[in-house]
């Protein structure tokens, strides 16, 4: 996600450089995809309850420059140049980094696979060596749920690719299917690429057994409440307990030395999480907190830049970028009220 805002008097209100209201971009490259979205998980066909299928149908039925006037601020745009621009105008006027994200993860056959290596590969060229941007991938964009050796095989190539630049490469986590594969494909080029990281959703009751599985690597991890919607035999589903379980998640993370990606837009977990880590003896090389583009915390995050706090912010684009809005929608009906409070920039 990623755009722009105004003010509304309210210091965490952002000024963010993100694209105007102009017209929504790729309009229709979105109808045919079916994949999920960065974090989203539900795939609405399949959704069987009628609440859930009429959500979907309203949902679907808005129109893209409906959805655009209303999503623009969380979507850099359609293409790798206008997340490059957001990018750089935000480490330049803000001292923000950024980690970009291709939209149009669960491709459906080898093709596509092959099409969103391209998009990285000429993502990663574009962006060259800097040092205040980084990848995050969806293994399930790269061919995951197809074949683990072609997914495999685009890893590695986009991997190489990022170490000619120096860039380092996150590979966000998706539903609770997919985590031993990723886990398991962090593991296999860990050794080769060293500028790898992992996530970790403290949702779910594996996490920590998944973490320490890992320590002998000291993982550079993402530490997250997590996205999906899982079934509560495998998943906390108290947000509450699942900001708990994060915070305890980082204690366990530094207490192995891991370097920590604080993701969360919660104030109160961030200030937490930052009161653990100096506790602990933790510095700001010990850590840096994520924001997604477009939630207006700007306030916030620049008293954290003011602070020594590098704060990084997830730059999702993509010619995919309504599907991916339509799916986070359906996923979390509540983004709606926030899409809407931020863009006229209400509370907060
Ligand atoms: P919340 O309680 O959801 O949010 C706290 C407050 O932030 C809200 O009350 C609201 O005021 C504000 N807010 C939150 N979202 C929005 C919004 N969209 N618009 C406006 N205001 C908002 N999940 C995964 O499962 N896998 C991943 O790989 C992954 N990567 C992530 C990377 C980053 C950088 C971030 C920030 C999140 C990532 N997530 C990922 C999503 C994460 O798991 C949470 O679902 C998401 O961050 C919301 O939880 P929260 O901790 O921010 O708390």
């Amino acid at each position: 996600m990623s755009k722009k805002t105004a003010h509304t008097g309210n210091p965490d209100h952002d000024t963010n450089p993100q694209p105007r209201i102009s017209a929504p971009p790729s309009v229709g490259a979105e109808m045919e995809s079916t994949g999920s979205t960065p974090w989203n998980h539900t795939t609405p066909p399949r959704e069987d309850s009628l609440v859930q299928r009429l959500r979907w149908g309203v949902i679907s039925s808005i129109p893209t420059f409906a959805l655009w006037f209303f999503t623009h601020p969380y979507i850099a745009g359609a293409h790798r140049a206008d997340a490059l621009n957001v990018a750089r105008r935000l480490y330049k006027k803000r001292g923000i980094y950024s980690t970009i994200d291709v939209l149009g993860e669960a491709i459906e056959c080898r093709e596509e696979a092959a099409d969103a290596l391209e998009e990285y590969l000429q993502l990663i060229g574009d962006t060259g060596a800097s040092n205040h941007i980084s990848i995050s991938v969806k293994l399930s964009a790269l061919g995951q749920g197809i074949d683990t050796t072609l997914c495999d095989h685009n890893v590695e190539t986009l991997l190489q690719r990022a170490a000619e630049y120096g860039l380092f490469v996150r590979y966000d986590m998706e539903d609770h299917t997919t985590i031993d594969q990723t886990l398991g494909t962090y593991k296999k080029f860990i050794g080769e690429y060293a500028r790898t990281g992992i996530v970790f959703q403290s949702m779910l009751f594996r996490t920590p057994a998944d973490y320490d599985a890992l320590v002998h690597l000291r993982p550079n991890v993402r530490g997250v409440i997590g996205i999906y919607r899982e079934p509560a035999e495998i998943a906390y589903t108290d947000k509450r307990t699942m900001k708990e379980k994060l915070l305890q998640l980082f204690e366990q993370m530094w207490a192995n030395g891991s370097y920590v990606a604080i993701a969360t837009h919660d104030r109160d977990v961030v200030r937490r999480a930052l009161a653990i880590a100096n506790k602990m003896g933790k510095t700001t090389d010990d850590y840096e907190v994520q924001m997604l583009l477009g939630v207006p915390l700007n306030h916030f995050q620049d008293d954290l830049v003011a602070q020594g706090i590098k704060v990084r912010l997830y730059i999702p684009y993509g010619e995919h970028w309504a599907a991916y809005c339509r799916r986070r929608l359906n996923g979390n009906p509540n983004i709606a009220a926030l899409a809407i409070r931020n863009l006229f920039r209400f509370g907060q």
